[in-house]
C-alpha cells in the first residue's frame, strides 16, 4: 500500500472540492477562518509521517482537546470517573441541555459539552486555573513531542464572551451539586483548553498515545484507558453525528467545531485532518469525507 500516494490524492481531491461546508461563527474568532482549507497529517506506529493540504497551517482544535482532558482525568480519578459522567452517545448537539434536566444534571458521556465540563472540572479540583491550562498544555506538548503548542488568548476570549450556554450548562449541574468549583473557573478554564491551536501534524503526534504503543511517542495512560477512551470516541465523538461517522469511516473519532478531526487506527496510525467548513451536525464536512475516503483506500476500520 501506497500511504503517501493515498494522502496525496485525497489532498488533491479534497482542494477541488466545491461544496465544503459552514465556517462556524457562533465563536466570531472562528468565524472568519478561509473555508478553502484543507489538512490532512497520518502518522504511523513505525513513526512514518504523511502531509498533504495545509497540515502545517495552525487551527483552534475545540472540543478536540476533550480527549485530552479526559485521558488526564482518567489517570487522576481512574474508574471513579464515572460516577460524574456518563458512557452513553447523547444523540442530540453537542451543547445540548435536554437530558441535564431528566437525568439529574449528570452528562451522557464526556464528549458532550456539559460532560466536558465535569471532566474539567474534575481536574481542576482546587488549582487555579492557571495551574491547571499549565497541566493541560504540559500534557498535549509532551504526547506530541512539540513545545511550540500555545492557547490563542483571542479565541479563548470570544469562547467566554459568547459562551452563555456553556455558563448556563455549568450552573445547571451546580444546582444539582455536580461541580465542586466555580462555574467561572471551571467555564474559564473549558474556553481555554478549547483555544489550544495546533496544526495537523502536530494534533496527530498528540494523538499518538492512543494508537497503543509507537515508535518514539511517550506511553501516557495504560492500555485498558486507551481502550476506553477509543470506545468513547467511537460512539460520542462526533455528538449526534457519531453514527454516520462511525458508518462512514469505522475509526474512532473526535470532532471539533474549529474543523478538527482526530482519528486512531489501533495499533496501526493516528490521523489528523482540518477543514474549517462543518455540516449540519457541527463536524468538518471535508474532514469526514476525507476520512472516509483514507478508511476505505488503506481498508483501515475497526469493523474488520
Ligand atoms: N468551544 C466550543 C463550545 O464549547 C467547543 C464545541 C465543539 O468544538 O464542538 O461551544
Amino acid at each position: 500500500m501506497d500511504l503517501g500516494a493515498i494522502v496525496t490524492r485525497i489532498g488533491a481531491d479534497m482542494a477541488a472540492m466545491q461544496d465544503r461546508g459552514r465556517v462556524a461563527d457562533y465563536i466570531p474568532q472562528l468565524g472568519g477562518v478561509d473555508p478553502d482549507q484543507f489538512g490532512m497529517a497520518v502518522v504511523t506506529k513505525d513513526g512514518e509521517t504523511y502531509l498533504t493540504g495545509d497540515a502545517l497551517i495552525p487551527f483552534s482544535i475545540q472540543s478536540v482537546s476533550k480527549v485530552f482532558t479526559l485521558a488526564i482525568a482518567l489517570g487522576r480519578l481512574g474508574e471513579a470517573l464515572w460516577k460524574r459522567v456518563g458512557v452513553e452517545p447523547s444523540g442530540h448537539a453537542f451543547n445540548s441541555i435536554l437530558q441535564l434536566e431528566t437525568e439529574a444534571g449528570i452528562p451522557r458521556n464526556p464528549f458532550i459539552n456539559a460532560g466536558a465540563l465535569v471532566v474539567t472540572d474534575s481536574i481542576l479540583a482546587g488549582h487555579a486555573p492557571r495551574e491547571t491550562l499549565g497541566e493541560i498544555l504540559r500534557f498535549v506538548r509532551m504526547s506530541a513531542g512539540d513545545d511550540d503548542i500555545h492557547i490563542k488568548q483571542s479565541v479563548a476570549r470570544t469562547g467566554e464572551e459568547t459562551g452563555h450556554l456553556n455558563r448556563a450548562l455549568a450552573h445547571f449541574m451546580t444546582s444539582h451539586g455536580r461541580l465542586q468549583n466555580p462555574v467561572d473557573l471551571t467555564c474559564g478554564t473549558y474556553f481555554h483548553q478549547c483555544a489550544i491551536e495546533m496544526n495537523c501534524l502536530q494534533l496527530a503526534r498528540a494523538g499518538r498515545f492512543l494508537m497503543g504503543p509507537s515508535k518514539d511517542a511517550p506511553s501516557l495512560v495504560s492500555a485498558q484507558k486507551i481502550r476506553r477512551i477509543n470506545a468513547l470516541m467511537m460512539t460520542c465523538g462526533h455528538y449526534d453525528g457519531s453514527g454516520e461517522f462511525a458508518f462512514r469511516v469505522g475509526l474512532p473519532g473526535k470532532s471539533g467545531v474549529g474543523g478538527g478531526i482526530l482519528a486512531i487506527v489501533p495499533n496501526t496510525a493516528v490521523v489528523a485532518v482540518w477543514s474549517p467548513g462543518l455540516n449540519t451536525r457541527g463536524n468538518s464536512q471535508l474532514g469526514t469525507l476525507a476520512m472516509e475516503r483514507l478508511a476505505h483506500a488503506t481498508g483501515w476500520s475497526v469493523y474488520g
